[in-house]
């Protein structure tokens, strides 16, 4: 069987389409491969190589992480219409599959794929049973737990642009955490309406959010606690190595800092070699563990390993954004954490990497339905002021994405029913930029 998935053609792996295709491959007997679909890719090429694959195979196909790509939305319903078997998993998997709530009395929302999707999985893919692929028109609801199934098998990706070429996977991930912890701060946030909407009567709505509120993980995943130890050494030990030691992988886990010091003991003391790990986290994280930092790079170093901040979810330079976005931290948050990784980088060097030109990725939403003259100057004022551009601001910031599923979703469907303005789609995500105003006074 195929897992497609959206890839970017980059080196990293798709740790759950691979560790999917691992489950069916290794529990269910079926042999399974993943293939990332980059964003410009030959259709034609695409099918004839599916047909090619499928002479030996059941016609059965899965997808999982869409990304919001309306062109393999196209993909699932063209291999359904030629008698494939259409599984959908991954992340959104249950609201993809349901589509919008309110989509029969408004019909511009996203209708959901249920016409194009025989079998929709929520949660892990250790939910799926052999007698699961008879089914169809059905949603299987799986719980995520701690037990989850975490054997990946790094070698069964392919990316597809003009043909299907193996994937030599250079930056893995290993799970240390289930969901995000932060999804479970519940609150409600008072956002007022699109900016270009301001001055058209529409009213300032409460929203009530999990975690961030444009995230689109919060809702669909939660958090189900950290993985044991002894499981997060299993992933580690599975990792290819080159030159002997483990690539370079993704701790997943927005609070890793709390675990860290103690993995590398582990790591050290199961005789493994590490090159770098990846930390994707909150400032709160980092200003939380600020003191602990120097100790846990000194046992970085002492194994000659690297540690990256890779991605920190900064978001926005605004106070008044960083609350619209739920973010739980403040300016002065970001600036004290912004002061303890320069701190950081003067006395590690290199074993200590957090700068956009080593590599970091950090988080900066821009445009946001919110920017006016007077976010965008403070904003400018703090990157200036506070020499962000020269370290930590990222080379493209990004979009604002709303994807239906999520808090922001529920937000605009409350703008579109209390106002009868109607808001663009396009395929999974919500165009909060395209309002259309014909019911407007
Ligand atoms: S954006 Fe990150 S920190 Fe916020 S809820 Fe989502 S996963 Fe957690």
């Amino acid at each position: 069987m195929i897992i497609f998935t959206h890839h970017t053609g980059e080196p990293h792996g798709i740790l759950g389409a691979q560790l999917a295709a691992t489950f069916f491959q290794r529990k269910l007997s079926i042999p399974s491969i993943v293939i990332g679909i980059e964003r410009s890719f030959s259709k034609d090429r695409l099918l004839a190589f599916i047909d090619d694959y499928y002479k030996k195979e059941e016609r059965r196909v899965a997808f999982s992480h869409l990304c919001g790509r309306k062109d393999l939305i196209e993909l699932i319903r063209a291999l359904k219409r030629e008698g494939f078997v259409t599984i959908l998993g991954g992340p959104q998997a249950k609201q993809d599959y349901h589509g919008e709530p309110g989509n029969d009395s408004h019909p511009h929302r996203f209708r959901g794929l249920k016409s194009a999707v025989d079998l929709a999985c929520q949660g892990p893919a250790d939910g799926f049973r052999p007698d699961h692929f008879g089914m169809s028109d059905i949603l299987l609801e799986h719980p995520w737990t701690k037990e989850i199934f975490l054997e990946v098998d790094w070698s069964n990706l392919y990316t597809f642009s003009e043909s299907a070429k193996k994937h030599e996977v250079r930056l893995g991930q290993v799970l240390n955490a289930i969901g995000c912890p932060y999804a479970g701060r519940v609150q409600t946030v008072s956002l007022p309406p699109p900016v270009e909407l301001r001055e058209r009567g529409v009213p300032v709505l409460n929203v009530r959010s999990e975690g961030c509120v444009f995230c689109d993980v919060s809702r669909d995943k939660g958090f189900h606690g950290p993985v044991e130890r002894d499981r997060v050494i299993a992933q580690i030990a599975g990792l290819p190595e080159i030159d002997g030691r483990k690539i370079p992988f993704e701790l997943i886990d927005e609070y890793p800092l709390r675990s860290l010091g103690q993995l590398l003991e582990e790591v050290k003391h199961h005789g493994m070699r590490l090159s770098q790990i990846h930390l994707v986290c909150r400032v709160d994280d980092i200003n939380g563990h600020a003191s602990d930092l120097p100790e846990i790079l000194e046992k970085a170093r002492a194994q000659e390993a690297k540690i990256m901040f890779a991605s920190i979810g900064f978001e926005s330079f605004s106070d008044r954004l960083l609350q619209y976005f739920c973010k739980g931290i403040t300016l002065g948050d970001i600036l004290k954490c912004v002061e303890t990784l320069r701190r950081l980088k003067d006395r590690f060097g290199n074993h200590f990497l957090y700068r956009r030109d080593e590599g970091a990725n950090h988080g900066f939403i821009r445009p946001t339905p919110w920017d006016d003259g007077e976010t965008m100057r403070e904003m400018d004022r703090n990157i200036f002021l506070h020499r962000l551009f020269e370290d930590i601001l990222p080379r493209h910031s990004t979009p604002l994405i709303i994807h239906h599923g999520s808090f922001l979703g529920d937000w605009i469907r409350e703008i579109e029913s209390t106002t009868g303005i109607a808001f663009g789609r396009d395929g999974t995500w919500i165009e909060w930029w395209n309002p259309s105003d014909s019911s407007l006074p």
